[in-house]
């Protein structure tokens, strides 16, 4: 029988760390090894052997070639792979390898098989990302019951006892990853306000500064890049790494390397001390990069640092006290440190499996997308349903209508971004819903319904609602954004943030230009006998000067809105005629109708989507 318990799995670019919920708490649990983290490194060995976390972490020096570290930065790539022997592994596959390892060592420590898993991932993770990672877990044979953010699944594990509201800062700096959120705690709910990051900031970065330190100076005394002999790098990397963690307790570390080289004269060593000054100072640039995205969380939460009431330090790097100092700078407030930063997203995920199997039955928890949802409508424009920072789960659903008249069908697109034109942003997805009937441009509703699972998977729907026809994707091959390519994209968007609006400005009026020449061409038609000929000269004019503004590329939202505004007070004098003619009917004694049937004094507000699809008014 297996267990009905839900594994807490932390699945880390460098390391990964597994908890159950144990008598009420989150408890870590050991690998085969008898560690708490596991090295996510997979090694597919010459004899066909396979090994996961510190096995394989040993022999890569040896084995290079054959060792896949990191997969997690690839992770939702589209048409990424790894090749070992002619095989091709998938990052997915890769993960599953790590997962299946902590499914074995889980049960070996259990005594029972888990088959159920809440799996975490960076708060920045995009929809492709978040879905290939449920995808590994499936893989490895877990239900997987829900996907969590790292930062949200640390602050569990620090806030479970906690009932007071308050606001905390996650300073998530790991080995490959660098995440900052901002969450607003209370009465048991966890809400994340905002997130913001670095997906190519991690430890490993501080180990490589350290190597071109020490391979630099090797190279000016011997004339021998070390970097360029694999076993050699690699060695030097695993010292690196050991004096950066020696360096977070000691002021100085020793980095001895034996026989690295070996040249005519006889072999080569490496012996050098380095001081904690000296590797602070070979590695501020990199702490410095953490400034920008925390200062844009706080800013996008709209907090001060004063607004934040704690602040949580996870990732095995911020062990290092460069970082401390830097995140007192910037906040103003000492960390918390009662949980190992190693450890606490495992351990929140686990509590998380703990209200999901209802262990647990005080806490909620609610995540943010990372950027806006939405789709493409008439003139290019990008049109969103759902806003950056939107607590998910979420739906969200809106009106649109058909630009041309007998369209049959529309191309639904669906933008991720924050820019204003939807070709800038990422296209994560299209599907086409057809058989809408032959009607006018403007007759048919299409409402499009966005909706974003408690895991941060999408899934748009189309529906006309006039012949019930339904098309709908899931989005998860698409684009896998990086949190850098995430960052860009808000920067880029910062950074055109006027041009765009009056680029939409500009394409808006356009598109009631036009839809403003279509109405009063369907008017004039319907109405012949209703329009006296100097009413028609009048609004032929109008539509002529219209279309002269529209001729022009360069016409400004100004003109546009001008002579858009002089045809509708033409084209409201059909209604007045029509309206005159009605009554002198009925006091003629024609008897019956209202106003002015069907021809409909046509709205100005009634904006046309894209080539083939249009925003409405009325939204839902
Ligand atoms: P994580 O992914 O959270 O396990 O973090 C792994 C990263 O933390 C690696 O780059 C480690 O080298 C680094 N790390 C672990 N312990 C320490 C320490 N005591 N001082 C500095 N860095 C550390």
């Amino acid at each position: 029988m297996p267990s009905n318990k839900i594994l807490g799995i932390d699945l880390g670019t460098t390391n990964s760390a597994f908890a159950v919920m144990e008598g009420g708490d989150p408890e870590i649990i050991q690998n085969a090894e008898g560690a708490r983290t596991t090295p996510s490194v997979v090694a597919l060995t010459e004899d066909d052997e396979r090994l996961v976390g510190k096995p394989a972490k040993n022999q890569a020096v040896q084995n290079p070639e054959r060792t896949i570290q990191s997969i997690k930065r690839h992770m939702g790539e589209e048409g990424y792979t790894v090749d070992v022997d002619g095989e091709a592994y998938t990052p997915q596959e890769v993960s599953a390898m790590i997962l299946q390892k902590i499914k074995r060592d889980a049960a070996e420590y259990l005594g029972d098989e888990v088959e159920r898993a809440v799996i975490t991932v960076p708060a920045y993770f995009s929809d492709a990302q978040r879905q290939a990672t449920k995808d590994a877990g499936e893989i490895a044979g877990f239900d997987v019951e829900r996907i969590i953010n790292e930062p949200t699944a640390a602050s569990m594990a620090y806030g479970l006892d906690d009932e007071s509201d308050q606001t905390v800062l996650v300073y998530d700096l790991g080995g490959g990853t660098f995440d900052v959120s901002i969450l607003d705690l209370g009465g048991g709910v966890y809400e994340v306000v905002a997130t913001n990051g670095d997906n190519d900031l991690g430890g490993d970065d501080w180990d490589w500064a350290v190597v071109d330190h020490v391979a630099d100076q090797f190279q000016a005394e011997h004339s021998i890049d070390l970097r360029e002999d694999r076993q050699a790098l690699q060695r030097l990397k695993e010292a690196a790494e050991e004096a950066k963690i020696e360096l977070s307790n000691r002021k100085e570390a020793t980095i001895n390397e034996q026989f690295i080289a070996a040249t005519d004269s006889g072999p080569l060593h490496v012996e050098q001390s380095l001081t904690r000054a000296k590797f602070e100072s070979l590695t501020s640039d990199l702490i410095a990069r953490t400034a920008d995205p925390t200062r844009q969380a706080l800013s996008d939460a709209g907090y001060d640092p004063d607004d934040i009431d704690e602040v949580i330090l996870v990732g095995g790097s911020t062990r290092m006290p460069q970082v401390r100092e830097q995140v007192e700078q910037l906040v103003g407030k000492e960390p918390r440190s009662s949980v190992n930063p190693d450890e606490a997203v495992a351990m929140g995920a686990a509590i998380q499996g703990g209200v999901l199997s209802g262990d647990v039955d005080d806490i909620v928890l609610l995540d943010v997308t990372p950027l806006s949802l939405g789709v493409e409508v008439k003139g290019g424009l990008f049109e969103r349903l759902i806003e950056k920072n939107t607590t998910i789960p979420t739906e969200e659903s809106k009106v649109f209508t058909t630009a041309q008249a007998n369209q049959t069908s529309v191309n639904i697109r669906v933008f991720q971004g924050e820019r204003e034109i939807a070709a800038e942003n990422e296209l994560l997805g299209e599907f086409m819903l057809s058989g809408i009937p032959p009607s006018p441009a403007g007759t048919p509703q299409i409402e499009v319904s966005f909706n974003i699972d408690e895991n941060g998977i999408v899934n748009v729907s189309a529906e006309d609602k006039g012949s019930g026809n339904e098309e709908s994707i899931t989005i998860e091959g698409g684009a896998g954004l990086s949190d850098e390519e995430i960052e860009e994209m808000q920067e880029e968007a910062e950074k055109h943030a006027e041009e765009d609006q009056q680029r939409r400005e500009r394409i808006e009026a356009r598109n009631q230009a036009e839809s403003a020449i279509q109405r009063a061409e369907s008017l004039l038609e319907e109405n012949e006998d209703a329009v006296d000929d100097d009413l028609r000269a009048d609004i032929e004019a109008s539509i002529e000067e219209v279309e002269e503004v529209l001729a022009d590329e360069d016409a400004s939202a100004n003109d546009l809105e001008t002579a858009t505004e002089t045809l509708s007070t033409a084209l409201q004098e059909i209604g007045k005629q029509m309206y005159q003619q009605q009554a002198q009917q009925a006091q003629a004694g024609a008897g019956g109708g209202g106003p002015a049937g069907g021809a409909g004094a046509a709205d100005s507000d009634d904006e046309y989507v894209d080539a083939d699809f249009e925003e409405t008014d009325d939204e839902e």
